[in-house]
């Protein structure tokens, strides 16, 4: 393994089942220099309506899910008070304050994050498209895979588009589990590679990065995000790389690193240096 920093994880009082403690104690029995926490940030106003909010309530992890801006900055505002006592507490080992946040392309939400964001001051932002904006409701993978034909093209073509704009919003440092829709097999296939360019060009332009998130969504078949299909895209534009565990536990931390390294070789992508 030779990446010795994890950037995407997730701790508990959000959707991770360990502490920020635990996470870093975990970092380093790896070896690693620097672990950042990068708990979920989302905001939109019908965001209790989506059929994932029900879903989140009976799983106990519904305070990921914000209607307005003050009510997750009520969230992140002790959050990163406790990862800056955390820090004083472990010299020996970088902690930085991240966020995973839902890109949503309106105004309202722009200004809301950028005023947040100011406030927070993070170390850095990982852009998410969890959810799609459709017919005034929200709907989250889950959903996308239970819609009928017609309506998981429009969804594929709105995830990729949301993506390439929160991409040209130079909001974000990277990119999170680009191809989400291969998750659930989303729409026609024959779409897929043009709105996977336009989208990785979009990246390219803005500088900003892309992540191999070793995640697993199958307990015995491991399958990395994103694509090859994509990789290549990407080490042709030369877009630096990371490799993110999306631990939502201690004990997912550094998981599937070394295939993702062999990735990194065999496409022989650019490498984020840090
Ligand atoms: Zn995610
Ligand atoms: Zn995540």
């Amino acid at each position: 393994m030779t990446q010795k920093y994890t950037l995407h994880t997730h701790t508990i009082g959000f959707d991770g089942k360990n502490s920020v403690q635990d996470m870093v104690n975990r970092a380093r029995e790896l070896g690693f220099h620097t672990i950042g926490i990068s708990n979920h940030f989302i905001v939109h106003e019908n965001i209790r309506k989506s059929k994932m909010y029900g879903f989140a309530v009976q799983g106990g992890y519904a305070n990921i899910y914000s209607s307005y801006f003050c009510d997750v900055m009520d969230k992140f505002i002790p959050h990163y008070n406790e990862l800056d006592e955390i820090q004083q507490q472990n010299p020996d080992i970088k902690i930085l304050r991240g966020m995973e946040v839902d890109f949503f392309n309106n105004l309202n939400w722009r200004n809301g994050f950028e005023k947040s964001i100011k406030i927070l001051k993070p170390d850095y932002i990982i852009g998410s498209t969890h959810f799609i904006e459709y017919n005034n409701t929200l709907l989250n993978s889950h959903d996308w895979a239970n819609a009928d034909p017609k309506t998981q093209d429009v969804l594929l073509e709105k995830y990729w588009e949301n993506l390439k704009t929160a991409a040209e919003s130079g909001l974000f440092t990277w990119m999170a589990h680009l191809d989400l829709p291969k998750k659930v097999h989303l729409g026609s296939e024959d779409k897929w590679a043009e709105y996977e360019l336009r989208a990785v060009e979009s990246i390219a332009k803005s500088n900003t990065m892309i992540e191999i998130n070793t995640g697993l969504y199958k307990t015995d078949n491991y399958v990395p995000y994103p694509s090859d299909r994509i990789l290549q895209m990407v080490a042709k534009h030369k877009i630096p790389v990371l490799i993110s565990d999306d631990a939502h536990a201690s004990n997912q931390i550094a998981r599937h690193f070394d295939e993702a390294e062999n990735l990194i070789s065999k496409f022989n992508l650019t490498k984020y240096q840090r």
